[in-house]
């Protein structure tokens, strides 16, 4: 039977993006701490994973660097030279807190060629799904510039990839991180051939992106869904949302392959973000994802991980997720279980009205069931 694949490289932890305060820089009364965006909270799963004894039960699959010419199917020219002129120099900021330090160039190459072999490995039946744990980030950077501590958009550059390799007619890119994929969303706006579907909170981050109405141009129009929830939704909200809006609109795209923009940061002690979705709650999204890769294309499911911030929390968040992939259960339990209360687990009416305002919207392009059995 073929494995789950685990793809990291150490360097993706000394992208060093340095001083700041959540997503401040330090100055002023702004004293010097790290970015929200560090090493620790990726670092510290992957630690998890060896301790508790799951990596080697994981295929293990090493990145190559993505080549220009690759990162150059999104990115412009101009803004790659920059970001590589800022990395042979002393650093600086690509974009709108794209924060590039001494080497990153080449470690944002990795991490772009990370999302790339990991789609390789996937579309090549060397493993059944993956998950690759990239850093940095992908899913802010646009075409002209990075953002949101993403440099170069894996998700992105890998679909592309995945599209022109592959001839892939239908690829679906799925963005759970509590944040808004803009970037993500530049890339396909006018692409029917990639759907792009974001559940973030709503007004978070970027601040005017997002919204329902948002749905895509040309012949792209109805293939980008924003699925805005409010602060505050919890497990039971996000997984009406995908039962409902993401299930039947995924079920009439019938992807080709998925890949998922795996931010760990709705997670309920994000220090960035206001949802409270716990680690069984990601459990659920990555079961749930399997199961609609299992349906439409061999169980082909790409993860690559986006934001977290949680440096305590997010390993187990993430932890939970490679255990769905992979049908293999660790001893590992979520030792924060206590903190959570019922309103993790409840739907409340201002969540269900979200979601329903997704799939009115949604509507004039995909067919929504009244009487669909919610499994
Ligand atoms: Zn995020």
């Amino acid at each position: 039977m073929k494995k789950t694949g685990f793809l990291y490289d150490e360097s993706y932890f000394w992208h060093d993006n340095g001083s700041g305060a959540l997503h401040l820089a330090a100055g002023g009364w702004v004293q010097s701490h790290t970015y929200g965006e560090d090493p620790e909270t990726k670092r510290r799963f992957k630690n998890l994973l060896d301790i508790s004894g799951f990596t080697p039960k994981l295929k293990s699959i090493t990145p190559r660097r993505a080549t220009r010419e690759e990162v150059e199917q999104f990115h412009i020219p101009s803004y790659v030279d920059k970001v590589k002129k800022l990395s042979d120099a002393d650093g600086g900021d690509a974009g709108q807190i794209a924060i590039v330090g001494r080497g990153s160039y080449e470690i944002a190459l990795l991490s772009a060629g990370g999302a790339i072999t990991a789609v390789d490995a996937v579309m090549d039946g060397e493993v059944e799904n993956i998950y690759a744990l990239t850093r940095p980030p992908g899913h802010h950077a646009e075409a002209e510039e990075g953002m949101g501590f993403c440099i170069f958009n894996n998700v992105a550059i890998a679909a592309k990839h995945a599209k022109r390799k592959y001839n892939l007619d239908r690829i679906l890119v799925l963005d759970w991180d509590v944040h808004h994929g803009n970037g993500t969303e530049q890339a396909f706006y006018e692409d029917d051939s990639t759907l792009f579907i974001s559940i973030h909170q709503d007004r978070l981050f970027p601040r005017e992106r997002g919204f329902v109405e948002h749905c895509g141009e040309g012949k792209g129009k109805g293939y980008n869904v924003n699925i805005p929830l409010p602060a505050g939704t919890g497990n039971a909200g996000y997984m009406h949302a995908f039962e409902n809006i993401v299930e039947p609109i995924v079920d009439q795209f019938k992807p080709e392959l998925i890949i998922v923009s795996a931010g760990q940061d709705p997670s309920f002690f994000d220090p960035l973000a206001r949802m409270m979705v716990t680690a069984n709650g990601f459990y659920r999204f990555a079961e749930f994802m399997k199961k609609l890769a299992e349906r439409h294309c061999d169980g082909r499911l790409v993860l690559c991980h986006e934001g977290g911030y949680s440096a305590a929390y997010v390993p187990f968040c993430s932890l939970a997720i490679v255990e769905a992939m992979s049908g293999i259960q660790t001893e590992v339990e979520d030792p924060f279980m206590e903190s959570f209360g019922p309103p993790v687990e409840t739907l409340f009416p201002h969540e269900e009205s979200a979601v329903q305002a997704v799939i009115d919207q949604q509507s004039q392009f995909w067919e929504f069931s009244a009487d669909r059995v919610v499994r």
